[in-house]
């Protein structure tokens, strides 16, 4: 446990994949941690009971609510969100007005209090930009808005503008930091998510959906390695005011992917290649390519990822099974 002065920390969204895992993290070093979460894709599950761990249900649209939690904690991590490409082309007015509203509520109410504030976005923010790694500073490059993975880019872009906005106008703290691909222990296979799902269908003995034609490539971090960026980036003064890339530059085809989970699992299933309109809905847009470039993060706090997508695969392979094992029990 570091000698550091112990804090209480707010994070939104603190019962989903990555909040819990911060949670843990947070509560393993010495510091107080209120979970304010309204279980749409969180879990309570995904919380272990502590004494310095609090939990509260409730929306970042309640804004009495937002108001005397951010009052009460010293530092605000706002990770409440509508993700996953599968939610946000299903329910994109449920993710806009989270995503929008629900990150204005908290950044005013972290204003009010003067509370530094550290608001979690999104490589979607990039669009299909997919010309290899990408800085902080690469365009956005964004097809129509009616196109709803756009519009959710979109209103990421509005939650780092409106954060960069209070910092340069107003001088709040704040961070801002893009998560690339993340997976682990915890990520649902219910939102669309690909490491799971694949997982998922191979110890099932299903076939795993590939969409398209499977060259459109990812990097996926493991999220112990982005919980420990976010820590670094928390802790370090230096990171007050800017925007950060968190990911892995390990990239892999999702083609390969598939075929890295079937030897993993040792799967007798097959893989079945769903064109992105059977997957999706007509019109729908995907990356070809999506690497970031987290040079600046790593010049800043010295992080770089310690797990590799074998590893994450193990992990995610046994975690699987374990639940599966449990659930039959
Ligand atoms: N994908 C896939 N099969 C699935 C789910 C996703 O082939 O069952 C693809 C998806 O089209 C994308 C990649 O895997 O090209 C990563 O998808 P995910 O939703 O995990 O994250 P994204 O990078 O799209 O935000």
């Amino acid at each position: 446990m570091s000698t550091a002065a112990k804090r209480t920390y707010l994070i939104t969204g603190g019962s989903g994949f990555v909040g819990s895992h911060l949670s843990d993290a947070l509560l393993a070093r010495g510091d107080s941690v209120v979970v304010l979460d309204n279980l749409s894709t969180g879990r309570l599950d995904n919380l272990r009971p502590h004494p310095r761990l609090r939990f509260v249900q409730g929306s970042v649209l309640d804004e009495l609510m937002v108001d005397e939690l951010v009052h009460q904690c010293d530092v605000v991590v706002h990770l409440a969100a509508a993700v996953g490409v599968k939610l946000i082309v299903e329910q994109p007015l449920r993710c806009l007005t989270t995503n929008i509203r629900g990150s204005e509520i908290v950044i005013e109410a972290a204003h009010r209090y003067r509370k530094k504030i550290l608001i979690t976005s999104t490589s979607e923010i990039y669009g299909k930009n997919s010309s290899g790694p990408l800085r902080e500073d690469a365009d956005r490059i964004l097809g129509s808005p009616s196109v709803v993975r756009w519009a959710y880019s979109t209103a990421k872009a509005v939650d780092e503008i409106l954060a960069n906005a209070y910092h340069r106008e107003r001088g709040l703290p704040t961070i801002v930091v893009r998560l690339f691909n993340t997976v682990g222990p915890r990520q649902s296979p219910s939102y669309g998510m690909v490491i799971p799902r694949l997982v998922q269908q191979a110890v099932s003995g299903e076939p795993l959906t590939v969409y398209g034609d499977g060259t459109q490539t990812r990097c996926f971090a493991h999220v112990a390695d982005v919980v420990d960026a976010l820590l670094r980036l928390l802790d370090d003064e230096a990171a007050i005011g800017q925007t950060f890339n968190v990911g892995s530059a390990d990239e892999v085809s999702i083609l390969e992917l598939a075929k890295l989970v079937i030897d993993h699992t040792g799967s007798t299933s097959g893989i079945d290649l769903v064109p992105y309109h059977e997957a999706y809905q007509r019109g729908f847009e995907d990356m070809t390519r999506r690497v970031p470039d987290t040079t600046k993060l790593r010049e800043l706090t010295g992080w770089v990822p310690r797990h590799n997508l074998d590893e994450i695969l193990t992990e995610v392979v046994r975690k699987v099974r374990e639940d599966l094992a449990a659930s039959t029990r």
